[in-house]
């Protein structure tokens, strides 16, 4: 009866704050907010304000007028802008509270970080938190939790390898005992997938497309590699011509895509060849029988899984909902605090 009166009164929450996608998960409830990492900016009278946050403020990149700007606060896994990234922490805070209760005493909170982020990044998001009402912030590396929420026995005695490949970052991390033994992080993920099919179609076709088209391109027909045989999937794609200017239509195939994305795709492999050399041979021979796992959203991109198969040797797998998995294995840090807190970092 307490702990269930505790709850009502706490609002203890993990919160994945990815370079493409905030998720926000309470307590006892599980995952309450999922909304694009993106702000929306208006300038006036030299002063910018942020009018839109999250899923508003997306629908808003690319279309805005002169003197409203929307744009991501984190880039390539870092924090770009602090003033904006702290209004779109405290936002999504504010709003997964009031999704609940409305008389809501803040508690813990647990936020994730890039591996490689810096003291400063690391202090910055938690203070960040803190402003917005967190009485204890918590910090934990993202591949920590990543690992976790694909129920990996990440404290246990044994090599785990798990490849996170987001909007803007990768990161590839060994894991044994609750600890990373090697971590890489890239700035390659999903936007720079999105710029390759861009800059493609303008090189190939001599049609301009924006960044949300690439994005639905990539996830209707993108590949990591080229089929077989033939073209594959086909789609109908709108754009401007570059030559004369005016609207134009044409069909694309999933060879072309493979094919810009050949370059960010190569990067990810390479990475992962990296991280196992550079793993000591008992845990490698771990990773021989346990494999890879994949999570992030673009570990999505069809045959990905396939490319680092056959690159490595290893089994690799696709987490089950790889766009939840941070979030989900942040969660469960703070479902379980006790179990894992050690594999918490905390900040000075
Ligand atoms: P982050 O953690 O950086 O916020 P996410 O794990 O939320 O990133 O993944 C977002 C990325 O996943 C975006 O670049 C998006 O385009 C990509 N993505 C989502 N679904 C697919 C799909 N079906 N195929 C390829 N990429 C996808
Ligand atoms: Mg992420």
């Amino acid at each position: 009866m307490l702990s269930w009166f505790t709850n009502i009164l706490s609002a203890d929450m993990a919160i994945d704050l990815g370079t493409a996608n905030t998720l926000v998960y309470l307590r006892g409830r599980g995952i309450v907010l999922n909304e694009p990492s993106v702000v929306a900016i208006e300038e006036f009278k030299g002063k910018k304000h942020v009018i839109a946050v999250g899923d508003e403020a997306k629908s808003m990149l690319g279309r805005t007028p002169g003197r409203i700007l929307a744009t991501r606060p984190l880039k390539d896994g870092v924090i770009a802008d602090f003033k904006y990234a702290e209004e779109m922490i405290k936002h999504f805070i504010k709003k997964a509270c009031s999704c609940t209760f409305s008389i809501v005493a803040m508690s813990t909170v647990i936020i994730c970080v890039p591996s490689g982020s810096t003291a400063v990044e690391q202090k910055a998001i938690q203070e960040a938190a803190e402003a917005a009402g967190a009485r204890r912030v918590w910090l934990i590396e993202e591949p920590k939790a990543a690992a976790i929420g694909a129920g990996l026995p990440v404290t246990e005695p044994m090599g785990s390898m798990v490849v996170d490949i987001g909007g803007g970052t990768t990161e590839v991390a060994v894991l044994s005992l609750g600890d990373i033994v090697f971590s890489k992080s890239i700035r390659v993920g999903g936007d720079k997938m999105d710029e390759e099919i861009v800059n493609y179609i303008q090189k190939n076709h001599n049609l301009r497309v924006g960044l949300d088209s690439a994005e639905k391109i990539k996830k209707a027909i993108g590949s990591a590699c080229a089929p077989e045989d033939g073209e594959g999937r086909t789609m109908e794609i709108r754009g401007r011509d570059m030559i004369n200017g005016v609207p134009k239509e044409l069909l694309i195939s999933e060879r072309q895509i493979a094919e810009s994305l050949a370059g960010p795709v190569t990067e990810i492999v390479d990475a992962v060849k990296r991280a196992l050399e550079n793993t000591a041979p008992e845990l490698s021979a771990d990773l021989v029988d346990r494999g890879i796992v994949l999570t992030g959203g673009s570990s999505w991109l069809s045959n990905l899984d396939l490319v680092l198969r056959n690159a490595t040797g290893l089994p690799v797998s696709v987490a089950e909902d790889p766009l939840t998995c941070v979030v989900m294995g942040t969660g469960r840090v703070l479902e379980e605090f006790k179990r894992f807190k050690r594999v918490l970092t905390t900040v000075y």
